[in-house]
Parts: C-alpha cells; structure tokens; sequence
C-alpha cells in the first residue's frame, strides 16, 4: 500500500481538507500515475454533498486526471513508465457484457466502477484525483496528446468526452444546428468541439456576460435565455441542443420547442431533481429527450485525439488545493472561465 496526499470531504457539509489516503499495490495490470493536475467537475460537489444520494465519508473526488506513469505492473503492455497518461470518471467494468464488449463501458450493465465514490473490486470505496497519486488498471487508461498543454488537458476526461460523445452520436457536423444551453465546464467544451465538427453553434446562457468569449470557442450566435424574445425568435431551429445545465430549475418544455422536426435535446447536466416534460411538446415535431453518459475507453482516447488534431483545449484557472473549497462556490454561482485545475504539487 501507498499512503498519499489527498484533499477530502469530511462530510457533506463541512469544506474538503488536506488528509492521507492508502493507494493500492502495483498489480500486474495496473500502472501507479503521479497525479499533475485534477480538474473540478460540478458532479465533484454534488457527488461530495449528497445531492445524488448518500455516499461514504471521507471522500477524495476528482475524475479528470492528468499526470505521468511512475511504475507498471508485469503485464503491463500499453503504457511505459515516463508516459503522460489521464484517467476519466471509469476505473474498471465487467468487460462481458454486451455494453462493455461494444466498447460502450460507461453503459456496463451491472454499472462501471466510477473513479470516485464507486465500489472497487476489492470491495474498497474508490478515492479519486484530488490527491498526488493514483493506481489504476491500464485498460482506464488514456494517452495524452503532447499538442495538447499538460496543465489544461486534464478537463477533457470527463467535460470533453461528456459533451464529444453525445455530439459524435447525434450527428453534430457540417448542415447541422446545434445549441449548447449553460456555458460552464461542460457547455465551453461543447461549443468549442460541436464548432471543430462542422455544426453552426448557437450558445443560450444566462445572460450575455460571456458572449465575446462563446464567439471566440466558435459559436455562430450567443442568446440570452433571460431574454424571452431568445425563445420565440429561435423556434423550430436546432437539430440538437445539448443541455448541460446543473440545475433542474429550467423550463425545460420552452426549450423543446426550439426542436425542428426530429431534433433531439440531450442532456448531460445531471440535476438531482426530474424534469418536468409535457408529451405534447414532444408530440409536437416529432421531438426527442434524451440523456448521455461521459463516453467509453476508446472514444475517449478518440476524443483526445481529435482535441490534438483541432488545436482544442479547454479554457482552465489553476489553482491551489487551498482554494477547492472557494473554487466550489464559484462553480455553484456560474463563476468558472471555465474550468478549475489543481496543480496538485500544492498537496504537500
Ligand atoms: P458548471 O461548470 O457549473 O456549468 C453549468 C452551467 O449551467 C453554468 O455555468 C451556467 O451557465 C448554467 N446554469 C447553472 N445554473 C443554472 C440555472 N439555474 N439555470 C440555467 N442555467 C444554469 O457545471 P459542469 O461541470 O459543466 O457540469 C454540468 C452538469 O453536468 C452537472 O450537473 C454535472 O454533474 C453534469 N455532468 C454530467 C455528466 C454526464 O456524464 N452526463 C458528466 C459530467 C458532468 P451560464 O452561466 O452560461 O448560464
Ligand atoms: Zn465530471
Ligand atoms: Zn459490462
């Protein structure tokens, strides 16, 4: 066992704090990662505060991992000592069924063992980025692009794969109009790689404080959902509209209907609370509300590699481990440009 640095939530309510936590050892598959940097995800504060139900404490979150490979196990074949490496929300999977076998391990049937807060093989609670290092089977993997700067890829291993897979599935690309509601972590990622795929990209946010910035990721137009003339001027518009909002306090049905014949809203903003979705609305232009999870290992690794090929990266604050906790108030009062990394060599 290895004991390292690590900042956790002591419980729901009190703030995350510096503490140890035990690694495992090397196993024969596994590859031990000194971590660099761990981005902060919104699913980190909900998963940290209970909002999606009851979790084990102390907790270590954080599932978007990048840091350099420091030893392999014995049958370790695809990674080498000295590589940069990134781990994403997934660690393992039952890797049999059907799911698993298509590749599609974020959708394993008996469930995938999340990077944190999900019951490890060992029957352990798995610890996740938020900490110096971190064992994982080198199946969960990832290459990291040298295009791509070290201290800003790590947002791509869940907010780029959360928001390229959906997009990949719906068919975002060139003759396709896509909006990406809420331009937080997630949403900046969505409109920066819906644009490198070819789709004219409308952003609908709050208001239009961060406009300048969605034009230069590569959105077409920028509304104001704060606007009520945004919601009649773009009726029937959209083929798809990725909704990456956190909150279910969003009158979801008026965006529906900014759907054209066909069009799918798919959502990836993961509120603890239902939406409440009228059939009519849906009735209505033959629409779909859909849902989409990260993404599997290999288009994952995919996703990497376009973001290299496109000169895509996300937009990061680097901070210390003792601004976590400020750090989460701003992600909850829409205040991230547009996503925080620890640099984790403040985990001394
Ligand atoms: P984030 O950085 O906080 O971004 C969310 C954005 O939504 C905000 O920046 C804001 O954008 C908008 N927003 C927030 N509250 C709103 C409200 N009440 N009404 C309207 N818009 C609001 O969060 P994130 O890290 O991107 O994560 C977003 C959601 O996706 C979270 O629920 C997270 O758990 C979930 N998630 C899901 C998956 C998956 O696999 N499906 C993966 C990762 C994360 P504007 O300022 O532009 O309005
Ligand atoms: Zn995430
Ligand atoms: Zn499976």
């Amino acid at each position: 066992m290895l004991t390292v640095n690590a900042y956790a939530a002591p419980s729901a309510t009190d703030p995350l704090e510096l503490t140890t936590i035990e690694r495992r050892d090397v196993g024969a598959k596994d590859v031990l990662i000194e971590i660099k940097y761990a981005g902060i995800c919104h699913s980190d504060i909900h998963t940290v505060r209970g909002e999606w139900g009851e979790i084990a404490y102390p907790q270590v979150v954080g599932h978007e991992i990048a840091g350099f490979v420091t030893e392999v196990g014995s049958d370790v074949s695809t990674y080498a000592v000295g590589d940069k490496v990134g781990v994403g929300c997934m660690v393992n999977s039952c890797r049999e069924c059907e799911n698993c076998r298509a590749g599609l391990e974020q959708y394993c049937i008996p469930g995938n063992i999340g990077t944190y807060a999900g019951v490890d093989r060992d029957g352990t609670i798995t610890q996740g980025g938020y900490s110096t290092h971190v064992v994982v089977d080198e199946d969960f993997v990832l290459r990291i692009p040298d295009a791509i700067p070290f201290d800003r890829v790590a947002p791509l291993l869940c907010a780029g794969i959360t928001t390229y897979s959906p997009l990949n599935h719906w068919g975002a690309g060139p003759g396709k109009k896509v909006a990406v509601v809420g331009m937080g972590g997630l949403g900046h990622m969505g409109v920066k790689i819906a644009a490198a795929m070819g789709a004219e990209v409308t952003v609908l946010s709050q208001t239009l404080g961060k406009k300048d910035d969605g034009m230069r990721f590569g959105a077409h137009d920028y509304r104001a959902t704060s606007d009520p003339a945004t919601f009649d001027e773009l009726a029937n518009t959209f083929d798809i509209i990725l909704n990456t909002v956190s909150s279910a306090k969003l009158d979801v049905n008026a965006y529906l209907k900014l759907l054209r014949l066909d069009g799918t809203m798919v959502n990836v903003g993961a509120p603890p609370e239902p939406w409440p979705v009228q059939a009519f609305t849906l009735f209505g232009g033959r629409r779909s509300f859909a849902g989409s999870s990260i993404g599997g290992i290999q288009e994952t690794q995919e996703m990497l590699d376009f973001c290299a090929e496109h000169d895509i990266a996300p937009e990061t604050e680097l901070i210390s481990a003792d601004q976590i906790n400020d750090a989460y108030e701003r992600v909850l009062s829409s205040d991230v440009r547009y996503r925080f990394v620890i640099d984790t060599a403040t985990l001394a």
